[in-house]
């Protein structure tokens, strides 16, 4: 898998049932309202691929813009999300709730 640095900041369109967006919206407006301390570090700044256990190397598509992290062994790459809030649109929103999946998918989440 190779995604060009520069291309990580560019836009692909999905196409979603609307309970599915009306949900992201919601997820969306959240985030803006209460940030992101109660979203685990697993998912804002992880140190090891949730896919493969390897550790992941932070990047910057351009400089002052978004941080990446990605695994130099599977490719997986995520933005690394820091303690600010109120910058976030839906397709973050998204990304990080896959994020969640993936952890959970791959037994990355501490155990509760
Ligand atoms: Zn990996």
């Amino acid at each position: 898998m190779s995604t060009n640095v520069a291309d990580l900041e560019s836009y692909k369109t999905i196409k979603v049932p609307l309970w599915v967006y009306k949900n992201a919206k919601e997820v969306e407006l959240a985030l803006m309202k209460k940030g992101l301390e109660h979203i685990p570090a697993e998912v804002l700044m992880p140190s090891t691929c949730p896919i493969c256990k390897s550790a992941l190397k932070p990047m910057q598509a351009k400089e002052d813009e978004t941080e990446f992290l990605r695994c130099v062994h599977c490719g997986y790459t995520q933005q690394r999300f820091g303690e600010q809030a109120g910058e976030f649109v839906m397709g973050t929103a998204i990304g990080m709730g896959l994020i969640y999946f993936l952890n959970a998918l791959f037994g990355s989440m501490s155990e509760r």
